[in-house]
């Protein structure tokens, strides 16, 4: 186990589910520590995706109905590929498996697995055969009700709860593009053989944002914010640009300016919770790796122990979602977009003839004239109609056309999406990996956990200095003050000074108060950066304002009181 790993484990940070039975692959707890510092990343988000954008949050079920799926492609192809062993039985996903033995890139088929399975005689790791590959569905299913019941999944994302809910949204936002919609909330993917702990689970926390376009318009208002932004981008042929956002699009290495707009706000997240930008980059998929309709796809990638692993995937997906709902739920699911000007145009309309249809047609004839008059499709000698299920075909003699100008103020679209989606328990992971960190104090190796300030699961902690009165009174008095302010505080009388400071030093809480005997001769106390280990001294009366401000900035001790301990 690693040094950080025992560490997350014992603090409370992460623990095996389920681990008085044995635990499950793919499943973690939080601990009080993990859990306050996933919460802390998941409202810093919040705040750049939903306050500060055009942007609403919902909240939809975590079981979904099988339509859902089945208009969403997932039924049908959200799937890995598995090998078997025939001797052990134990199962892996080919890929990763492939990847892991033979250090080569395996397409997700069971054509290409089958062909390097027998090309390398690759065998399982008890030396027995594989049985011949299979697609696996990373779906859970499930049913909803007693009996047979209706077929149900979990979700394997967030997203379609805000797809199928278009239309309220739509309705929400006036019809206005562009707008967006974020969910945070629980995912569920039945990962074939996760063994790469915290990284790759069955269980686990996304927040989506879906940001609904006119397809001519990917653009976004605060471009100027990120245009001179510079970050790592690994391109699709694998070359490495160190460059802004501004030239990335212009030498056609981003799709748009809306996709760089997002991969710029990533990057600022990504920052500002404590990714460190050494190890942080973009890459962007390849044309046989992105998904079909994806007009250009980027995932934001952290270095790890693992290795680089993806931890947010920012992608223009077209208007594939939305064709797809409309088309199986039969819902239109566009919007009316005004141009800035009306313009005139020729409309040409289908007249029936009535005096033909009559007699042919019989009692079908008021149906058929009347979707005669709606048509809109191409007309030749004649034109198809479903009428009732039955296609029908309509010689141009059954009607006469009539040709006007109309005043046109606007047309329906379908709107395309652009989507970051992020993973929050890696970001999470990734983030306390970045922020451990080991020096020298007093002679001594410490372990200290570098988190941002406003990332912290404890903010403060209260030592007094002695484990009696009038010391703990005024831990106490002091712990609640600051509790009371929203600030995340322990109180912790337990061992020496020293021992105490190392013990918050390793959770990385940024402030150390100590109540000491000056405390109860002058009203003052001393606040202790965890970085530095510097100290300085504040009146008792000002606590509560200097932390608040520390915590939420970068600034230096120093401002607030003089040195008096390195
Ligand atoms: P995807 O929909 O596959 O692009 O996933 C979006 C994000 O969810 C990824 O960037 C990951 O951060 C995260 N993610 C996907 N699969 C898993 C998993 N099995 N365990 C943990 N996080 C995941």
């Amino acid at each position: 186990m690693s040094e950080i790993t025992e560490m997350l484990i014992r603090r409370g940070f992460l623990w095996q589910s389920f681990e008085i039975y044995g635990g499950m692959a793919g499943f973690f707890d939080y601990g009080p520590l993990g859990n306050n510092t996933r919460r802390a990343i998941e409202n810093l988000w919040r705040k750049y995706f939903v306050v500060n954008e055009r942007a609403v949050e919902i909240d939809t079920p975590t079981i979904g109905i099988e339509e859902v799926f089945i208009a969403s492609g997932h039924a049908e192809s959200f799937t890995d590929v598995a090998i078997e062993c025939e001797n052990c039985g134990k199962i892996f996903r080919a890929d990763h498996y492939i990847k892991e033995k033979l250090g080569i890139e395996a397409d997700e088929t069971i054509e290409s697995v089958m062909e390097i399975l027998s090309e390398y005689d690759l065998k399982c790791e008890c030396g027995g055969d594989f049985k011949s590959p299979e697609n696996f569905n990373l779906m859970f299913s499930t049913t909803i009700g007693p009996g047979r019941g209706k077929k149900g999944y979990l979700r394997p994302e967030t997203a379609q709860g805000m797809f199928i809910n278009f239309k309220r949204l739509a309705d929400y936002f006036r019809n206005k593009l562009p707008f967006g919609v974020c969910q945070i909330g629980r995912a569920y993917r039945n990962e074939i053989s996760p063994r790469q702990g915290v990284i790759r689970l069955r269980e686990f926390n996304q927040a989506e944002l879906e940001y609904f376009v006119h397809p001519k318009e990917k653009k976004h208002p605060d471009f100027d914010k990120y245009r001179n932004f510079t970050v790592t981008l690994v391109d699709k042929f694998d070359q490495e640009h160190n460059i802004t956002l501004g030239e990335a699009v212009e030498r056609g290495i981003i799709a748009h300016e809306l996709l760089a707009y997002f991969i710029g706000k990533t990057a600022d997240f990504l920052l500002k919770a404590g990714i460190d930008e050494k190890r942080m980059r973009f890459r962007q998929h390849k044309d046989d790796e992105k998904a079909h309709y994806a007009v250009d796809c980027w995932d934001a990638e952290a270095y790890t122990s693992y290795g680089w692993i993806e931890i947010v995937g920012i992608a223009d997906r077209g208007d594939y979602d939305l064709s797809r709902h409309r088309r199986y739920s039969k819902e239109d699911l566009s919007v009316f977009v005004y141009y800035d000007e009306p313009v005139k145009v020729k409309v040409r309309r289908l007249i029936p003839n009535m005096k033909k249809l009559g007699p042919v047609f019989r009692e079908k004839t008021k149906k058929i004239a009347e979707m005669i008059e709606k048509y809109e499709g191409e007309v030749g000698d004649s034109i198809v109609l479903n009428v009732d299920g039955e296609e029908m075909r309509i010689d141009s003699s059954f009607f006469d056309f009539e040709e006007k100008e109309e005043l046109i103020h606007g047309e329906r679209v379908v709107p395309n999406v652009i989507e970051p989606s992020f993973g929050l328990d890696r970001i999470t992971y990734a983030i306390l990996e970045h922020a451990f960190d080991t020096d020298v104090v007093d002679g001594e190796t410490r372990r200290v956990l570098r988190l941002k300030r406003w990332i912290a699961p404890v903010q403060v902690a209260v030592l007094p200095l002695l484990s009696r009165e009038p010391f703990t009174s005024k831990a106490e008095e002091l712990t609640a003050k600051l509790k009371e302010a929203g600030i995340f505080t322990e109180k912790d009388d337990s061992g020496s000074i020293g021992r105490r400071y190392r013990r918050y030093d390793e959770i990385g809480t940024p402030f150390c108060v100590t109540i000491d005997h000056q405390t109860f001769e002058d009203s003052t106390i001393t606040i202790r950066d965890r970085d530095t280990t510097k100290q300085i001294r504040v009146e008792v009366e000002k606590l509560v304002d200097v932390l608040k401000e520390l915590l939420s900035s970068e600034r230096d001790i120093s401002e607030f009181g003089e040195i008096f301990k390195e």
